[in-house]
């Protein structure tokens, strides 16, 4: 079977899914919605998707020249799963059309766990997402965290987890959002990824806190673990080496920031220039009086598109080992190609 597959939002999320699912054999992309007939309409169309549209921008797309398949509706009818990478909260109506003519969706993170019931990453809880209707990928931050705390977590290693996040303002694309000349505290503790990596790692100790940076690049996580036992650093870093979706780096090897990590991006030649993995600096691991202290960057515009391709595989039952839908999904896109 090749799982039919709609993109409902072809923005920063939904374009990379997109390709993703391409690269797949188990699964093709009938079609992606655009709303509006900007350049990313264009380039669609040039990266081989058949381009549908709400009845209502038809007249609109149509007008600038774009060639138009079809509306939103008839390209979910032809689905077997949506993904649905539209902008935050406009969920509720996206799921009652999705229920409404009986389509399964994905969601992303901008989304509340309550819409769907069932939040996912790959590594912390497939399983969960088996047969589901509706499944949340959770947030670019939130499977960060749950990448490299779970594989502790289930070692037995964790009593507890301090995590500060130190958001990118903005992606490099939007130059709507900021700040740009300021540092933003998030003044509600824990902020909300620490409740939301619960959803995926349930029962795992957590508190998170947040501020905001006028950069676009990258989030950093600076992350602190209570240990149970007493663990050397190179237990740690062999926990997470064999993970393709964690990338070991080394700050001492001309890579101190996130713009050197992004330019190691740029110059592996991918698609948008992502970075699907966690980078975490190996020569940052440090345990000091049983606590582990390790930091990570996370590229948020791509690190949840391998999670959205097996959470396709687990929600039509295409794989029911996790496992070996990762390995799929890993070796279709190149996930975990250069270890460091
Ligand atoms: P985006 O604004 O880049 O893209 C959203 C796309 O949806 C746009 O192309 C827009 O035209 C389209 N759209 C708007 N209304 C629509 C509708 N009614 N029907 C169909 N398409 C519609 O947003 P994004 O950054 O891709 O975010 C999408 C989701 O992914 C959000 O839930 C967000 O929180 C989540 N997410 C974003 C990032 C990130 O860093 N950008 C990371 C992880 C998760």
């Amino acid at each position: 079977m090749t799982a039919k597959i709609a993109i409902n939002g072809y923005g920063t999320i939904g374009k990379r899914v997109a390709l993703a699912v391409k690269a797949q054999k188990d699964m093709k992309v009938v079609g992606v919605v655009k709303t509006r007939p900007t350049f990313e309409a264009w380039t669609a169309v040039e990266n081989g998707f058949k381009l549908y549209t709400p009845s209502k921008s038809v007249a609109a797309m149509e007008e600038a020249g774009l060639a138009v398949a079809g509306t939103q509706e008839e390209l979910i009818e032809e689905a077997d799963l949506v993904v649905d990478a539209t902008p935050g909260k406009i969920g509720d109506e996206m799921a009652a059309l999705y229920r409404s003519l009986g389509k399964k969706a994905i969601f992303q993170g901008g989304e509340e766990h309550e819409l769907c019931g069932t939040s996912f990453n790959a590594y912390s809880n497939y399983s969960e997402a088996l047969g589901k209707d509706l499944v949340r990928v959770v947030s670019c931050n939130t499977t960060g965290l749950a990448r490299t705390l779970y594989p502790l977590w289930e070692a037995g290693y964790v009593r507890g987890v301090l995590a500060t996040m130190v958001r990118r303002a903005a992606d490099p694309g939007d130059s709507k959002k900021g700040p740009i000349n300021a540092i933003e505290p998030s003044l509600k503790v824990p902020s909300h990824h620490g409740p939301d990596v619960q959803t995926v790692i349930p029962g795992l100790p957590i508190s998170t806190v947040a501020v905001k940076v006028p950069t676009t690049l990258m989030h950093l996580h600076s992350v602190a673990v209570e240990l149970k036992k007493n663990v050397k650093p190179e237990t740690i870093i062999d926990r997470w080496s064999p993970l393709r979706r964690i990338m070991l780096i080394d700050g001492s090897k001309g890579l101190p920031s996130t713009a050197q990590v992004m330019e190691m991006a740029r110059d592996m030649g991918r698609p948008f220039s992502d970075l699907w993995e966690i980078a975490v600096w190996r020569d940052g691991v440090h345990v000091k009086d049983g606590v582990l202290y390790y930091f990570q960057a996370v590229h948020q515009e791509s690190d949840v598109i391998p999670e959205n391709v097996d959470c396709i595989r687990a929600m039509l039952q295409m794989e029911t080992d996790p496992q070996r839908s990762i390995d799929e999904t890993d070796r279709r896109m190149g996930v975990g190609v250069r270890r460091r």
